[in-house]
């Protein structure tokens, strides 16, 4: 498809500019290497530009909005996101290379969070409080004012969702700097949102390089909140940059997420989502499971039907809509198989691997799927995220070691089990080491409604869910004496 839209350009203070330095950068589309479009390069100049009218609209006609009409606008939108389903997710699909069911999906989850952040606008408040006799105390729930919003490229319009929405609703504007490996569909979302009629400068959108448009945002004293969704080395930097205005900061970053499989589970159920849960998105998803721990009695035999579902996996391009598509880059490819060959060598066993259909073009970016078994937990491939269509197995004979191993990495993002001993379930639901914990179940098919976030070096602050407003608003205590 072409892009139907002059790509190439920033939005700030509800205009649409060239970037400051007049540079671009290329759109590649990863289902074939080609160039397919290019989005601007922004620099310190447009970022201020953008956080200053972020600020004017703060302060402007966007603060001055009841908040069930901030709702409002945030429900018409999620509206029109569903109206323009088929170009999202077609721009999605040629973007980030993502099977187009796929790519589907993600624009009904961004429609999905616009509904509910749409409806939570006018139900956040604050509380009173019990206090001396002769005082009135109450709090007020208050947004920060401009937040700043660093997108990754593996789920942009689901974390435009859940982080701008949950923003938007709480009050505050926005400046966002989508991944420069994928900025598309923030930049349509961006025009749907005028359209719908979000007062200019509420949404501002700076695409450009990390080091770059991001380094700058994630360090402008302007910006009262960071939202960070990477990787962990970024994320640690985003940080450090925030500190130096002491604006807090919620970081999304990666996991290595288990799911544990008893010998008394329901192993039809569990079979269809323990593969799928760690290869939707190849693989490039942060909440992926991407360890399977497999009790000993039945062992062989969930690794053997695991086996053979990889073995009819097949990865091609992202149109076809197959199990899978391509990796994002030339660069994340390299880095996956790069990581897979020293772990093989390092006595990780090859347990199944799919296809890459062979009329896959050959600039495109593809990795076959792979089951592996590793020597032991604290193999590198058992430890670190792989960011690929990769899956680990791994047997344990006790509930105990079946913790110890689920909690046996830096990592601490989401957690499955499946067992029918209700007992054990919610032992496990306590002692594991997650943001969040799925029994006899993974992922909840994205759950909009639900808290997420990380522990450990997947990182801290809540998303999704109502939790995200109040990561998004800060508590004002009023306490007035009465004499
Ligand atoms: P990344 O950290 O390289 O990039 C994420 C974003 O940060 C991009 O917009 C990038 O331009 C920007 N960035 C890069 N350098 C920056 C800098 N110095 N200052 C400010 N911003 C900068 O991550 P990625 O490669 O896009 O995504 C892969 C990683 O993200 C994986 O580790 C994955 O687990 C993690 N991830 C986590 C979640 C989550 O919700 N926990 C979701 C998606 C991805």
């Amino acid at each position: 498809m072409s892009i139907p839209f002059a790509s190439e350009l920033a939005l700030i203070g509800g205009e649409w500019r060239s970037a400051t330095g007049k540079g671009t950068l290329p759109v590649e589309d990863p289902s074939t290497g080609a160039t397919v479009g290019a989005i601007a390069r922004c620099l310190d100049a447009d970022v201020d530009a953008a956080v200053a009218a972020a600020r004017a609209a703060f302060e402007g006609a966007w603060g001055r909005l009841a908040a069930f009409e901030r709702g409002r606008l945030l429900s018409a939108l999620g509206r029109a996101v569903l109206a323009h389903a088929d170009v999202l997710a077609a721009l999605e699909t040629m973007d980030v290379g993502k099977p187009r069911s796929q790519a589907r999906a993600d624009v009904t989850a961004l429609a999905r969070y616009l509904e509910f952040y749409g409806g939570a606008a006018d139900k956040l408040h604050g509380t009173t409080i019990p206090f001396l006799e002769g005082y009135t105390v109450y709090t007020l729930r208050e947004p920060h004012g401009v937040t700043g919003h660093i997108i990754p490229w593996n789920y942009p319009m689901q974390i435009i969702g859940r982080s701008v929405g949950a923003a938007l609703a709480a009050g505050n504007s926005v400046v966002v700097k989508p991944a420069e490996e994928a900025s598309l569909t923030t930049l349509a979302f961006a025009r749907l949102a005028a359209e719908a009629g979000f007062p200019p400068g509420t949404i501002n959108v700076v695409p450009g390089l990390g080091e770059e448009a991001g380094a700058a945002l994630a360090a402008h004293p302007g910006i009262n909140h960071v939202s960070f969704t990477g990787s962990v080395e970024v994320g640690t930097l985003v940080q450090s940059a925030a500190a130096g205005h002491v604006a807090p900061v919620t970081l999304e970053l990666g996991g290595k997420s288990p799911q544990l499989v008893f010998d008394d589970a329901d192993l039809e159920a569990a079979l269809p989502v323990l593969a799928r849960a760690g290869l939707q998105n190849a693989g490039q998803t942060c909440s992926a499971s991407s360890r399977l721990l497999l009790q000993r009695g039945i062992y062989a035999r969930v690794v053997e039907a695991l086996a053979e579902r990889y073995r009819a996996l097949r990865a091609g391009p992202a149109a076809r809509d197959l199990d899978l598509g391509p990796l994002i880059s030339a660069a994340q490819r390299r880095r996956v198989e790069a990581m897979l060959e020293a772990g093989i060598k390092g006595g990780a066993q090859v347990l199944a691997r799919g296809e890459i259909v062979a009329d896959a073009p050959a600039g495109g970016h593809y990795v076959a799927p792979l089951l592996l078994a590793p020597p032991g937990p604290g193999h590198v491939l058992a430890q670190e995220e792989i960011f690929g269509p990769v899956q680990v197995v791994l047997p344990f004979d006790s509930e105990d070691e079946a913790i110890a191993i689920a909690n046996g990495t830096r990592f601490g993002l989401v957690a499955g089990a499946w067992t029918r001993d209700a007992g054990r379930q919610h032992r496990l639901a306590s002692r594991l080491r997650a943001g969040q914990v799925f029994l006899n179940d993974y992922g909840a098919a994205g759950g909009v409604e639900l808290p997420f976030g990380g522990v450990g070096w997947s990182g801290h602050g809540r998303e999704k869910g109502m939790e995200a407003l109040y990561s998004f608003t800060a508590v004002k205590t009023v306490a007035a004496r009465h004499r």
